[in-house]
C-alpha cells in the first residue's frame, strides 16, 4: 500500500475526517473511531511508515512524547480514567490492522472491556538469559 491509499496519510492531508487533538511538525493525534473506551486516541508520525522497521527513530520519539502528554491529559479531561494503556501493534501477527504505524493511548477503568490474554508464567533464568543473548545479537545487527 502506498501513501496515497493509506487512511492515516489521508487524515494527515485532511482527505479523510478525524477528530484531531494535536498536531505538530512530526506527529498527529486523533480519536480512534472504534474506541475501546471513551477517550481512546491514536498518535501517528505524519510521514508514512508501515511499522517500527521503517519508522524514523526521532519521529518515534516524538510520537511517544505526544502519547505521554496525552496519557497525562486523559487524567485531567473529565473522561473516566483510572489508568492508561499505551499500545503499539507492529505487524499482522501483533494485530496491526492499519499499516501506518500508530500508538494507541486509551483510558482504563475497573470493569472496562479491554482484555490482553497471554501466558504470563514465570520462566527460568536460562530461558531469559538465552532470550537476552538473542536480543543482544539482534541489536548488533541493527544498522544504526
Ligand atoms: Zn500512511
Amino acid at each position: 500500500m502506498g501513501d496515497s491509499e493509506c487512511v492515516f496519510c489521508a487524515i494527515v492531508h485532511r482527505g479523510a475526517a478525524a477528530s484531531i487533538i494535536h498536531e505538530d511538525d512530526t506527529a498527529l493525534a486523533f480519536m480512534d473511531h472504534r474506541p475501546v473506551t471513551p477517550g481512546h486516541l491514536l498518535v501517528i508520525p505524519k510521514a508514512h511508515a508501515v511499522g517500527l522497521e521503517d519508522l524514523d527513530e526521532r519521529a518515534g520519539a516524538q510520537v511517544w512524547l505526544v502519547a505521554h502528554r496525552l496519557g497525562r491529559a486523559l487524567r485531567r479531561s473529565g473522561l473516566r480514567c483510572e489508568g492508561v494503556n499505551l499500545f503499539l501493534a507492529d505487524g499482522e501477527a501483533a494485530f496491526q490492522e492499519v499499516f501506518h504505524v500508530h500508538l494507541h493511548v486509551f483510558p482504563r477503568f475497573t470493569g472496562d472491556s479491554f482484555r490482553l490474554d497471554a501466558d504470563w508464567r514465570l520462566r527460568d533464568r536460562g530461558e531469559l538469559d538465552r532470550s537476552a543473548e538473542a536480543l543482544r545479537l539482534g541489536m548488533s545487527r541493527l544498522d544504526c
